[in-house]
């Protein structure tokens, strides 16, 4: 057997990255990761702590010092946190907030690539994020990048029962030196705003099939 298959999932805030991530690991039996889950964690662990998020340096240290494991629950790769996964904390809009400046410190994203590489102990990933075919595995062959218009990725969001200022966040994400949201070289872009989540997730899956059995 080869080395584990990565599936790079990276795009802005709400383009449908973690709905589609769960639908192409299910149809293909590969374990899903959502690394924004381990930035918000990170996050609400400092809020936890009262460590200041502008203070790079004592964001760093936390991250360092903090005690996590890597699971497998169901094949969703989680980064429990002192034995919990903080499954509400990461979703409120003071998480979403605070996640960004966090997310920018270089010693965090060094700490993240290691933990987010180590992920391939489970096997075969879908991984979704900001910085996974750019940063994490640009080694992967199999990278996507899914985007949609503000308005659509608004709505949605919306639904969810979250009201958040989308267009900061990735403005934020996409400007920061470290690991910055960006399409990898090689990525497909795929432009969702008039797709459903089955159709976007088709089109993944076949993708990465027609090029496996290219490759043999
Ligand atoms: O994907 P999600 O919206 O949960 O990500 C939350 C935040 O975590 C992003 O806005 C970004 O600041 C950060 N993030 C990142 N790199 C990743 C995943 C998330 O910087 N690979």
């Amino acid at each position: 057997m080869g080395d584990p298959i990565v599936i790079a999932l990276d795009g802005t805030s709400a383009s449908g990255k973690s709905t589609n991530a769960k639908l192409i690991a299910k149809a293909l039996g590969y374990a899903y990761v959502d690394t924004g889950a381990m930035y918000r964690s990170l996050a609400w662990h400092c809020l936890e702590k009262g460590v200041d998020l502008d203070n790079d340096k004592a964001v760093a240290s936390l991250c360092r010092r903090w005690k996590t494991e890597l699971r497998d629950d169901d094949g969703h790769i989680r980064l429990y946190v002192n034995g919990y996964f903080p499954e509400k904390e990461i979703r409120t809009a003071e998480t979403s907030a605070a996640v960004p400046a966090v997310a920018a410190v270089r010693g965090v994203r060094k700490w993240m690539k290691a933990k987010q590489r180590e992920c391939i102990q489970f096997g075969n990933l879908v991984m979704e994020g900001r910085d996974i075919g750019t940063n994490i595995f640009p080694e992967t062959d199999f990278k996507f990048y899914l985007d949609a218009s503000l308005d659509e990725r608004a709505k949605r969001r919306a639904s969810d029962g979250v009201d958040e200022n989308l267009a900061e966040r990735d403005k934020r994400d996409s400007q920061r030196a470290a690991a910055p949201l960006m399409i990898a070289l090689g990525a497909r872009v795929i432009d969702n705003s008039k797709m459903t989540a089955q159709e976007t997730s088709a089109l993944i899956i076949d993708a990465v099939r027609e090029r496996l059995e290219a490759t043999g």
